[in-house]
């Protein structure tokens, strides 16, 4: 009913403001407004992000709620409250955490994501699923990217909030994330509409790098080019621009993004111990077999020919290779 979502999404409004006053103007605050400063996180990202703080009470955000008169069931459905067990009243379901308030495409709140201060399990807690928020259907911050989007038609991919937080002062105005689950094909669509090509960077450790390897098909199967932003190893983008600032992260990284074909090989290369005889052939049929992928003669030949360079192999033994497996593989 859209009177219960207009309710919800003013609920979502007023608690982001809530949050983000606690976190900047109130003593409760002080510790996360610490945590966050001592991950470079600056008071312009906290502003233009809304980023707050839900502090540890249980029942900050049921007062404030019930105050203003919202219905706290409502509330319950819409994720920003738990129901007790014993069925007498509410608690919040955010305590003691950083807040990030996700919005839809007009920018309207319609969840929140809260990460907490330091180490914990779990880190990140969003909103689960409700009528407002549909998590394969939502990317962080794409409200505020898409006009870059559209004017550059590229979208830069991120893993994680605070990376898209920090790439944002760093230059990257089209940056945005999923909220910790996989990229989906409605993701893909999204994204298909508002640009032709998506870079991706992911985080520089081996589960970012895996999904790097599955997101790769859903993206050109919705018809966009990929290029793979690549940091050092487990390094994520955050990490890499607090080390190294802001400048070095768009240079380095941001403006020599590598093709599809060449991340392919570099993550095959990860599997094969190549200082023995067995590991340097297997590298090499599996590196023709994903050159093999490619429609282009031309492209082909590109990565053979460095395939044949580095391991002293003729080009013509490569490319019989390669017709093979093209044949095999139609
Ligand atoms: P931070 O820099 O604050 O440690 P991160 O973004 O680097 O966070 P990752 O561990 O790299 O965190 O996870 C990437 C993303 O996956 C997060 O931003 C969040 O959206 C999601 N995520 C991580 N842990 C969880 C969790 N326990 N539950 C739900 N989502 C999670
Ligand atoms: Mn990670
Ligand atoms: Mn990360
Ligand atoms: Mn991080």
């Amino acid at each position: 009913e859209s009177g219960e979502r207009d309710k919800l999404i003013e609920a979502h409004e007023l608690t982001g403001k809530l949050y983000h006053y606690l976190l900047m103007n109130t003593s409760h605050g002080q510790p996360a407004l610490e945590y966050l400063r001592s991950r470079g996180v600056t008071d312009k990202q906290i502003d233009q992000f809304l980023i707050g703080y839900a502090p540890p009470e249980w029942d900050t955000l049921v007062r404030f709620l019930d105050k203003r008169e919202f219905k706290l069931d409502l509330m319950e459905k819409g994720g920003l409250l738990i129901a007790k067990q014993d069925g007498s009243g509410y608690i919040d379901r955010f305590r003691d955490r950083i807040m990030f308030p996700i919005r839809n495409g007009e920018g309207k709140a319609i969840a929140l994501a809260g990460r907490i201060l330091g180490e914990g399990q779990p880190k990140y807690l969003n909103s689960p699923e409700t009528m407002l928020f549909n998590k394969s259907r939502s990317l962080y911050n794409f409200n505020q990217s898409r006009a870059a989007m559209r004017k550059s038609r590229r979208a830069v991919l991120f893993e994680g909030y605070m990376d898209v937080v920090k790439a944002w002062t760093a230059g990257v105005n089209n940056g945005v994330a999923t909220m910790g689950t996989s990229l989906t094909e409605s993701h893909a669509m999204i994204l298909q509409r508002n640009v032709d090509e998506v870079l991706l960077c992911y985080d520089g450790d081996s589960a970012g790098q895996a999904a790097v390897v599955k997101t790769i098909p859903l993206l050109e199967k919705a018809g966009l080019r990929v290029q793979v932003a690549m940091l050092p190893k487990g390094m994520d983008p955050d990490e890499f621009i607090e080390k190294n600032g802001a400048q070095a992260f768009i240079r380095e990284t941001i403006e020599h993004p590598v093709s599809v074909t060449k991340f392919k090989l570099i993550y095959a290369k990860k599997n094969h111990i190549l200082l023995e005889e067995e590991g340097q052939k297997n590298y090499m049929l599996e590196a023709v077999g994903i050159i093999a992928e490619l429609d282009s003669p031309t492209e082909r030949e590109f990565y053979l020919k460095d395939l044949s360079r580095e391991f002293d192999i003729s080009l013509e033994a490569l490319k019989q290779d390669c017709f093979q497996h093209r044949q095999q593989h139609q």
